[in-house]
């Protein structure tokens, strides 16, 4: 009789801010099982594994060289540090981790802990036919929503046309997902609106897609009370077998040192926030990737000074702000280059507004502090995000759109003290009760509880005997 094994799981997470970090939040929570868990990362990425590794230094890491590209800048091994218009390279570029991922797990055949699944992030579908030559699960990772989840397979899968191509607000519908949503071409992900029939790297990315329904199932970092709507009918047009809403991922050490070296504390954030009333303050980001281009930058900058509203505004060091702005707006107003404690200042008493771009994570996080947000989204699935928060969900009031259209100062100002000073409306309150929702969902018993415990079973079901 061969002795009895926990299950190894080969983790491996997709090199961008907003992915990695609910992954390694999943990650956490798998480390609490009965199971042996190897996560794979690129070395200058490994700093993102601290928190992770500090909580759980029973997992094992995996460093494997960034496989070089002729296409990406020397030395760029997270998507942070590339244009949107680079994503499909990026992507491509990791595919390359297939033969060296191969010969390791191969490697580890032989041994007393042999490979029993994969859980890899949705933009690794790659790593399908990788398990599949071995002969082992894997299970896809999703950071999105089920619905931009939905939205971006559907679009690879069908490929629907514009039938003007210089049209960018051809209507493109989507009759297979609940709702038949339809979206303009511009509010598509460049992922999509850059595929080219017959082009190598365009091919590649819309296959690696594809694999994903041949996976297992999907992971994804959402819950029933707020996409239940896409999770109970069948995605008529996709072939999803299984989706686990498994979310809002609980962040590992409350959320306080994820995705990079804090540019301030969240102590400090904190005590500013303290002097102010409660819910009267905005918090203003834009994630991890986006640059809030320079004129964009000035017209939010003067709309918040016209606007007289108090606010955290947390950007990216490469913003421009207009001369003085800081100096003139610093008893109301706080500004953080760099990265901000985000979790911690969503859940300050005093913050009730988040302007956000409507990344997903961004999005779980207002929704688990209650607080409305205000859209403006910006690229990838983050405008299927706003209007599912805005016109199915009312947890959102809709502000701008997109990097090019420059908004009127006042017309923005005027949005968003309207947008403020409309407290106790229908939408705060909404926003509250899908705060208090979340807590349900994620506590014992709740359906995101279930779904984690109903995921591991599934993984715990792989023991070895060896
Ligand atoms: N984040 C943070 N500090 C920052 C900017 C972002 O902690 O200064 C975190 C944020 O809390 C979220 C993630 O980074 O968890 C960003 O992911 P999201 O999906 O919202 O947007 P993306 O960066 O992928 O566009």
């Amino acid at each position: 009789m061969g002795k009895r094994q926990p299950p190894h799981v080969l983790l491996i997470p997709f090199p961008a801010q907003g992915h990695i970090i609910p992954f390694l939040d999943l990650s956490h929570h798998l480390a609490l099982q009965n199971l042996s868990l190897t996560i794979v990362v690129t070395p200058s990425n490994l700093p993102l594994l601290s928190p992770l590794l500090s909580k759980s230094p029973s997992i094992q890491t995996l460093s494997l060289p960034f496989p070089s590209s002729p296409h990406l800048p020397p030395g760029v091994e997270n998507s942070k540090d590339l244009p949107p218009s680079s994503f499909g390279l990026f992507i491509h570029a990791l595919s390359s981790l297939h033969s060296p991922l191969l010969s390791w797990i191969t490697s580890q055949t032989q041994t007393q802990n042999p490979v029993s699944a994969i859980v890899s992030d949705f933009f690794l579908g790659w790593t399908q036919p990788l398990a599949e030559e071995i002969g082992i699960p894997r299970f896809a990772f999703s950071s999105s929503a089920v619905l931009g989840t939905a939205v971006l397979h559907s679009l690879l899968h069908r490929l629907p046309q514009r039938l003007d191509a210089t049209d960018d607000s051809y209507p493109i519908s989507f009759p297979g997902i609940p709702g038949s949503p339809i979206y303009l071409w511009r509010q598509l992900t460049f992922l999509y609106r850059s595929y080219r029939e017959g082009d190598p790297v365009s091919e590649a990315v819309r296959q690696n897609f594809l694999w994903n329904f041949e996976s297992l199932g999907f992971v994804s970092n959402t819950f029933k009370a707020l996409e239940g709507i896409y999770l109970e009918h069948p995605l008529e047009d996709l072939g999803f077998r299984k989706i686990w809403a498994v979310g809002p991922l609980t962040p590992i050490n409350g959320g306080t040192s994820r995705g990079g070296v804090m540019s301030v504390s969240a102590s400090q954030v904190m005590t500013w926030l303290d002097r102010f009333d409660e819910g009267s303050v905005v918090y203003i980001s834009f994630g991890s990737q986006a640059v809030l281009p320079s004129v964009q930058a000035t017209v939010l900058a003067t709309a918040l000074e016209k606007s007289g509203l108090h606010f955290v505004w947390a950007m990216r060091d490469s913003t421009t702000l207009p001369e003085g702005f800081e100096e003139r707006i610093a008893k109301r107003g706080m500004i953080i280059k760099g990265w901000a404690p985000q979790v911690a200042i969503l859940s300050h008493h005093s913050v009730g507004w988040f302007l956000t771009h409507c990344g997903w994570n961004s999005v779980l996080e207002a929704l688990t502090a209650g607080i409305v947000m205000l859209t403006w989204p910006m690229a990838s699935d983050q405008f299927v995000n706003a209007r599912f928060l805005v016109e199915v969900a009312g947890l959102a009031f809709p502000l701008w759109e997109g990097s090019s259209e420059v908004p009127r100062e006042d017309e923005l100002a005027n949005i968003l003290k309207e947008a403020v000073t409309l407290k106790g409306t229908e939408v705060r309150s909404r926003a509250k009760e899908m705060g208090r929702k979340v807590a349900e969902a994620v506590s014992e018993g709740g359906s995101s509880y279930q779904e984690l415990e109903g995921f591991v079973q599934e993984l715990l079901k792989l023991e070895v005997n060896v």
